[in-house]
């Protein structure tokens, strides 16, 4: 079985933002050479995250105003007295720090409603993917 790793960097603007990584995946599965495995999508923060879901501009947003819902910014999160993004943390914790994905043909298979975004809860920074391939 061949393991392949890159580290993607991305850059977020917003203290919120859905950033779209789908093609930045593909293109390490298209270089790992693996036809027939998986790829796992990892960010190595606490108040960042990896969704699979539509790219609809409107959408992102209400992901977004729920995301702020669940975890509101502005509660008095007792993290706040030392840092102040308990809601990122919290956010990061439900969401989870990683998908993954089955690759067949060398192509990864997704949804026609699934890209693969990383989830800013504490940006704007500078964040690091780390992208897995694992297989034949
Ligand atoms: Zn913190």
């Amino acid at each position: 079985m061949r393991v392949y790793r890159e580290e993607v960097r991305v850059s977020t603007s917003r203290r919120f933002e859905l950033v779209d990584i789908t093609r930045k995946v593909e293109e390490v599965v298209e270089r790992s050479k693996v036809k027939e495995g998986f790829v796992q999508v990892f960010v190595p923060h606490a108040t960042a995250a990896i969704i699979a879901n539509e790219h609809e501009p409107r959408l992102l947003q209400d992901i977004i105003e729920a995301i702020k819902t669940l975890a509101p910014p502005d509660k008095p999160w007792k993290h706040n007295e030392i840092d102040n993004n308990a809601h990122a943390h919290i956010a990061a914790s439900i969401i989870g720090p990683s998908r993954s994905f089955p690759i067949a043909g060398g192509q990864v298979i997704r949804g026609t409603w699934q890209n693969i975004m990383l989830v800013e809860l504490d940006g704007p920074r500078v964040r690091r993917v780390i992208v897995t391939v694992a297989g034949e």
